[in-house]
């Protein structure tokens, strides 16, 4: 098992275990407690005039009312943009809303915004059915593009879209080549980066403008909240800030207060997410059930080379694609699971299998002979997850 994983890797990410310990808290401001209280509240009082004028100055709204934030707000934020490596970060009370909140703040009547097509689903719907209804012509792009996409931009290209890798296919991008086409034609690149967290991929590193984690996932990594954040660099921030608060947008404290909570072991957790991520995908791919595992930190898969050239680690989440498989036998697989979950999200402590439908496609059919699987490593023992989900495909199979 030791051999599979990637310790060379492992080994770049060091200085995260400390950074996480001690980002987004300052116990001297909070009577010495070591976590960041929950701050409850909307009013927020001035004791003079002089004071309520200082506070309601534009330069400085976070200070003048709950929806801009408070103590827990900034706490997060700041971790948030700390390990993302970007220069200021805003919540969001999903990560979907963190996605459709950071497009709509940098789009108008009459732009064209070009989206990867492995993009998460609902982002892909809401460009579909929200930003076209506005006036802003939507384009998905073949993820493997790479420096291709310099065709496909135009004066009016405002935005491209990233997320590496894609959801539910796992093509990795080359974020680099795309980013330095879309900064020669003027346009911005957005990236999901929910796939690798700030750990693993280092999205300012690659030319990214704006940063988006659906925190509901590794960061709170325990399956009880929601939440989004996007980070932005000093340049795309202003933008990224007005935009967003001129929607209203806010997140409960006590959510973000678990996602803090979350932050302190994110490292810790991941190492146990990429290796039983890997040690599983190494079995289930070797499986005469399985027509092909979608894993880019497996050698020899697609993408492995970016992958190995781009992000730091991998995180727990992958793609199987079973051999045409009748119901019947899928029905016996899921009914045989003992330790994977049934059910959406990921990036909790549990494992989870999800059947997924054939996603939608623009620019590439995917290659779906049969069952497509997203399989998502938790914290368990690795063998046992061998051993209930290979056991279960023996099970299909017989
Ligand atoms: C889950 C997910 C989202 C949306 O996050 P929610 O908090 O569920 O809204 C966005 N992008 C990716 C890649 C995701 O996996």
């Amino acid at each position: 098992m030791n051999n599979a994983i990637p310790f060379h890797l492992l080994e770049r990410t060091n200085g995260a275990d400390t950074h996480l310990v001690h980002t987004g808290r300052t116990p001297s401001v909070h009577g010495g407690l070591v976590n960041t209280p929950v701050c409850r509240g909307s009013t927020i009082l001035s004791s003079t005039l002089e004071e309520w004028e200082s506070r309601k100055t534009p330069e400085n709204p976070m200070a003048s009312y709950g929806r801009f934030g408070n103590a827990t707000t900034r706490a997060f934020e700041t971790a948030i943009a700390e390990m993302e490596g970007g220069y200021a970060s805003i919540v969001f009370p999903s990560g979907l809303a963190a996605c459709t909140h950071t497009l709509l703040a940098l789009v108008k009547p009459g732009d064209h915004v070009l989206i990867t097509d492995s993009a998460y689903g609902p982002t892909r719907t809401f460009a579909r059915n929200v930003l076209q209804r506005l006036g802003i012509e939507v384009e998905f792009f073949d993820p493997l593009i790479g420096g291709g996409i310099a065709a496909l931009m135009r004066p009016a290209t405002r935005v491209v879209f990233v997320e590496s890798p894609g959801s539910m296919t796992f093509e990795v991008q080359d974020i680099p080549a795309i980013a330095e086409q879309a900064k020669r034609h003027g346009a911005l690149v957005v990236m999901d980066n929910t796939w690798a967290s700030p750990i693993y991929f280092k999205p300012f590193e690659h030319g990214v403008d704006i940063s988006i984690q659906a925190a509901t996932k590794y960061i709170v990594g325990h399956s009880d909240a929601l939440l989004g954040v996007a980070t932005a660099t000093r340049e795309a921030w202003e933008l990224l800030r007005a935009g967003a608060h001129d929607f209203g947008q806010t997140a409960g404290p006590d959510d973000l207060f678990l996602a803090l909570r979350g932050i302190r072991s994110l490292s810790v957790r991941l190492r146990q997410h990429q290796a039983n991520g890997i040690v599983l995908a190494e079995h289930i791919a070797a499986h005469r059930a399985v027509h092909r595992v979608l894993h880019p930190a497996l050698p020899g898969s697609d993408g492995h080379a970016l992958w190995r050239r781009d992000f730091l680690g991998a995180s727990g989440l992958f793609g199987v694609v079973l051999k045409p498989m009748p119901r019947p036998q899928l029905s016996r697989f899921f009914a045989r699971l003992e330790l994977f979950g049934i059910g959406l999200s990921w990036g909790g402590f549990e494992s989870l299998v999800l059947p997924v439908d054939t996603p939608q496609r623009a620019t590439r059919a995917p290659d779906l002979p049969g069952p497509l699987l997203r399989v998502h490593a938790g914290l368990e023992n690795a063998s046992d997850l061998v051993r209930d989900f290979c056991g279960a495909l023996d099970a299909a199979a017989a």
